[in-house]
């Protein structure tokens, strides 16, 4: 059912209305899109699978939630003052200058708004049981240093949020990207109240930290051994018991990924999104989707397996809604 059309309640008499059905929550922004120069990350991924989602009739564009960039207060709860007055000068330091992203004002906009998206997701998967940030996953970043692609942990700003406003204690972070997620499981490192989970290509970048749970996959892994695997940890993070699952679904692990060698399908790429969203949603844990990585050598495939985590999420809510998860 779309916002805005009738609904009835077969049961409750002739006119009464149902309340409205809430809606899968889709958060995005162009900002996501900056100007990074020629690179290997596609900023352009973003766009194209809301364009993507559009066109298979699972988003209308007004459905779209604007985020707002996170507030300093917000990213104060992760990151320290002096690496946020950098990004915001967009200043090379030694905190700032391990990326391997450049630095201008508006890529450091860019992950504040992502960070302001992801934790904007994370309020609406509250009541909505599912939603999407068409960006964010950045989790390599530190509290005061940059890495990989990342200056601003947004899954780890989310989770700080809801926290501090009394929206729930417990968390977990499934982090199914090619690389581990250091940063994210260096800021959790002394919160039993967070759960990390990252399952990786275990000889690559980074340099490992330690997890809740890690899982290292040799290269050449493919879909049987990452899907088995994550089923046995996400036995782990169900045990858990986490208020919100934020799932970070880099689409790197695919097979003809430029930067790694797992070799994962598209199908298998849809099994192990269906075992994190189907397996969180079954259990009334509500998720939160961010992108994370993706440099296969064709743009069109980390759109297509984008795309598929985004619609499985979406076909998720929907369903619930319709109570029929
Ligand atoms: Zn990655």
């Amino acid at each position: 059912m779309r916002v805005g059309e009738a609904a009835f309640c077969a049961d409750s008499g002739p006119v009464a209305p149902c309340p409205p059905m809430p809606r899968p929550a889709v958060v995005h922004s162009p900002a996501y899109q900056c100007e990074i120069g020629p690179h290997v990350f596609p900023v352009e991924k973003y766009e194209r699978v809301v364009q993507a989602l559009i066109e298979l009739g699972e988003l209308r564009r007004e459905e779209i939630i604007l985020p707002d960039p996170a507030p300093r207060d917000d990213l104060l709860l992760v990151h320290t003052p002096e690496y946020l007055d950098d990004l915001a000068h967009a200043r090379r330091t030694r905190r700032t200058s391990c990326s391997e992203m450049p630095l201008s004002a508006e890529i450091a906009h860019a992950h504040v708004v992502a960070a302001g998206g992801t934790t904007r997701a994370a309020r609406e998967a509250l009541s909505c049981a599912v939603a999407v940030n068409v960006g964010g996953g950045f989790h390599h970043a530190f509290a005061d240093l940059a890495s990989g692609f990342c200056y601003i942990n947004d899954l780890a700003v989310a989770i700080r949020v809801l926290q501090r406003d009394g929206r729930l204690r417990r968390a977990a972070v499934v982090d199914c990207d090619l690389h581990q997620g250091n940063g994210t499981a260096h800021l959790f490192r002394h919160d039993d109240d967070v759960f990390t989970f990252s399952i990786h290509q275990e000889n690559l970048y980074p340099v490992k930290e330690t997890s809740d749970l890690d899982i290292g996959l040799e290269s050449g892994a493919g879909d049987d051994e990452f899907c088995g695997r994550l089923a046995e940890g996400l036995g782990r993070v169900w045990a858990h018991d986490p208020e919100i699952v934020l799932y970070q679904a880099g689409a790197d692990p695919f097979e003809d990924d430029q930067l790694g060698s797992l070799k994962l399908t598209f199908a298998g790429l849809e099994t192990r999104d269906r075992l994190v969203l189907a397996g969180a949603h079954g259990r009334g844990i509500p998720v939160v989707v961010t992108l994370g990585g993706g440099y296969a050598r064709r743009l069109a495939d980390t759109v297509r397996i984008h795309t598929q985590t985004c619609r499985i999420a979406l076909q998720l809510a929907a369903g619930s809604a319709a109570g029929t998860a």
